[in-house]
């Protein structure tokens, strides 16, 4: 296939046999989110290029070469968006529903746009669950969103595969002195630093913290630390939190280099990583933003949330071999007939069973075949049962049914007793 026909590099097609294991998550975390009282909320993939230099921050990672920015038909700037919160944001705020301090607890779904170099657990479109929180400004509700992924793993079968880091990033006053004590102490080991580093102790020097280069790792070892210059409001929060976490039994290692890629942060800040992803092992990272409504042109509007990478998480599902059961097969029965006035039957018989099952997965045979193609055909869908209409059940006007794993003689059931039947030997979701 000639190139330009193929997929964009880092841009995947998920496939049939991958989709069960992610609508598996997807449903997972969904009936979570709406157990605890979240709500969804659906943005466009495509915003103002403004929008996200507003809210992420020029001097980011994310602005500064990731993003998938383009001119449309009328000369706007448009950008794919490369994360939700910016323009959760901006919903709230174009749609009035933070007003008057409302709280507003809001999750969201799809793909998500940043051009970096492609990898295992690292694409150009990806997928993220997120969740925003409006107009609550304590430890409790930040408490709430790790507890809420804590179940999560714990449903998903990964708990022990994964380890909460925490830092807080204090408000920004406190944030302000500790960025100048920072610059300071790094100005004076300048030379010791790579590149990156140097370039980024002018612009977002926070960042430093982020390195992986061993040199400047080495100067940071003895570098001013965040936890002694939050002021009493940013400590009693960050107390609050861990006393949550400890009630709960929520396990957790303070990490003081985690600062996170985006500017809006303050106060709480945390992620999840894991060790079985190589090197793309944060799976869930989020934090408090109080700032960036206002950054947005709001009223002052507390805010806190996360985001989680589908494709790592599914990753892990797979990794830790987490794989339900019961997903991997998608039919219940497979219903087989033999020439054209038991094909007529069968169609009108099967819509009477999903009138009265509706949640029975009945796959019908189609492009008729011989009685050993259709029951090869039964047999590789996976199906628990067959249902079969020849000659002799149609004189009958009983239906053959024949269980396809397992023990079990073929039976005659009237055509009026199927749904019945059915209903007492296949678990319906
Ligand atoms: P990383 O440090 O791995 O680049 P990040 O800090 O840029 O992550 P966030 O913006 O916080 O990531 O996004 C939240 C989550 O989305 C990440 O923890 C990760 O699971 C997932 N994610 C981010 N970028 C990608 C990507 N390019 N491909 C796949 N998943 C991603
Ligand atoms: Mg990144």
């Amino acid at each position: 296939m000639s190139k330009s026909l193929q997929a964009i590099r880092g841009m995947n097609d998920i496939l049939p046999e991958q989709t069960p294991l992610w609508r598996y998550f997807e449903g997972t975390v969904a009936r979570l989110l709406d157990n605890y009282g979240y709500k969804q909320i659906r943005m466009p993939i495509v915003e103002f290029t403004e929008l996200f230099k507003r809210s992420i921050g020029e001097v980011t990672d994310i602005v500064e070469k990731e993003m998938y920015t383009f001119e449309d038909r009328n000369g706007d700037s448009l950008t794919l968006r490369p994360e939700g919160t910016a323009a959760c944001v901006r919903a709230v705020l174009e749609h009035g529903i933070t007003g008057g301090g409302q709280v507003q607890k809001l999750w969201y779904i799809g793909p998500m746009f940043r051009h970096e170099r492609p990898q295992k657990g690292r694409y150009r479109q990806f997928h993220q669950i997120g969740l925003e929180v409006f107009n609550l400004d304590g430890p409790d509700i930040d408490a709430e969103l790790i507890i809420m992924t804590w179940r999560l793993w714990g449903e998903l079968g990964i708990r022990d595969a994964v380890k909460l880091e925490l830092n807080s990033l204090g408000t920004s006053e406190s944030r302000g002195r500790y960025r100048e004590a920072l610059v300071e102490y790094l100005s004076a080991h300048h030379d010791k630093l790579d590149e990156d580093s140097q370039r980024r102790l002018k612009t977002n020097p926070l960042r430093v913290l982020d390195t992986k280069n061993a040199d400047t790792q080495a100067v940071l070892v003895d570098a001013p630390k965040m936890a002694d210059y939050l002021d009493d409001e940013s400590r009693a929060h960050f107390e609050g939190l861990k006393a949550r976490l400890d009630a709960v039994g929520i396990p957790y290692v303070l990490n003081p280099k985690l600062v996170r890629g985006l500017d809006y942060y303050s106060k709480t800040v945390f992620e999840w990583v894991t060790d079985k992803l190589g090197a793309q092992g944060t799976v869930c990272a989020g934090g408090r933003y109080d700032g960036l409504v206002e950054q947005m042109g709001g009223k002052p509007t507390p805010g806190v949330g996360f985001a989680m990478g589908i494709e790592r998480l599914v990753l892990m599902l797979e990794t830790l071999e987490q794989i339900p059961e019961e997903i991997s097969r998608q039919v219940d029965v497979y219903l087989c007939a033999f020439g054209e006035e038991a094909e007529l039957a069968g169609l009108a018989l099967a819509e009477r069973v999903r009138d009265e099952l509706p949640n029975l997965r009945l796959q019908v045979n189609a492009g008729a075949g011989s009685f050993k193609s259709q029951f090869k055909k039964a047999d590789k869908s996976g199906a628990l049962y067959a249902l079969i209409l020849g000659d002799d059940e149609m004189a009958q006007q009983v239906v053959g049914f024949k269980p396809l794993r397992g023990q079990g003689e073929q039976q005659s059931i009237a055509w009026d007793a199927l749904a019945a039947h059915l209903a007492t030997c296949v678990v319906q979701g």
